[in-house]
């Protein structure tokens, strides 16, 4: 199973360490070997040689150059940092990156061999619309990427159940995911209201391959129970 805690614009730098180091420590005591990631925020990313994989919440599809505000891969680089995540539903719905754009930096990051957690899901009034125009617009969202990358993790996240205490049913998630194993057979996770309370449930779901939590992982304390339900 593979368990991921994406720490968004939370935490300082140090609490981000000692967050880290309280989830090794956990894994160890209880000797868990799951997969665990952790993507903190870009001023947090460090050299990591522990249990936990750090990733970036994101980077430019360049290895440096004139990009104001942006991370490139030499920065990445520096801190041994080889996964990222891709096409989360707040780059793409808040900040605006396009699927043109996700398409560039997935490349760029493949030729890497970066380990890719990308994210597809569809907002509410898609899925008011029915199964069938929702499974359409997540799938205009694999359009242009490489879905047989091997070192390829999608994550499927429907944007109301993010942050909001909104999960669709597990009939919901199991159907969903079952039709995203036909397009990549790389492990899939789901995203959308994770927390301590009902992920084992989640984690127990055919066509579950793990979880991809915001909120409830904020807490080491809990983001470990829910390392400890894989
Ligand atoms: P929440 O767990 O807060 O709903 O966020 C999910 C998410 O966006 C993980 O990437």
């Amino acid at each position: 199973m593979i368990i991921a805690a994406n720490l968004k614009t939370n935490l300082t730098r140090e609490k981000t360490a000692k967050y880290i180091a309280e989830v090794e420590s956990f894994l160890s005591k209880n000797s868990i070997s799951e997969e665990v990631f952790v993507f903190p925020a870009t001023s947090s990313l460090n050299s990591h040689s522990g249990a936990v994989v750090v990733g970036a919440q994101n980077a430019y599809p360049t290895t440096n150059g004139a990009f104001t505000g942006e991370i490139g891969y030499e920065q990445l680089e520096e801190f041994g940092i080889k996964t990222i995540l891709i096409g989360h539903s707040e780059r793409r719905h808040i900040i605006g990156e396009t699927q043109e754009e996700l398409v560039k930096k997935f490349n760029f990051y493949k030729e890497l061999g970066f380990k890719i957690i990308y994210c597809v899901g569809e907002p509410l009034e898609i899925r008011e619309a029915g199964f069938d125009s929702m499974m359409e617009y997540i799938s205009a969202q694999y359009e242009g990427i490489d879905a047989l990358y091997e070192n390829l993790i999608v994550a499927y996240e429907p944007v109301w159940a993010i942050g909001t205490g909104l999960t669709p049913t597990n009939e919901d998630i199991v159907a969903i995911h079952a039709e995203l194993k036909k397009k990549s057979s790389a492990p899939l996770l789901y995203g959308g209201s994770v927390k301590v309370t009902n992920a084992a449930e989640v984690l127990a779901l055919d066509g579950v391959d793990g979880v991809l939590v915001g909120s409830a992982a904020l807490y080491a304390e809990h983001f470990c129970t829910m390392c400890e339900y894989a």
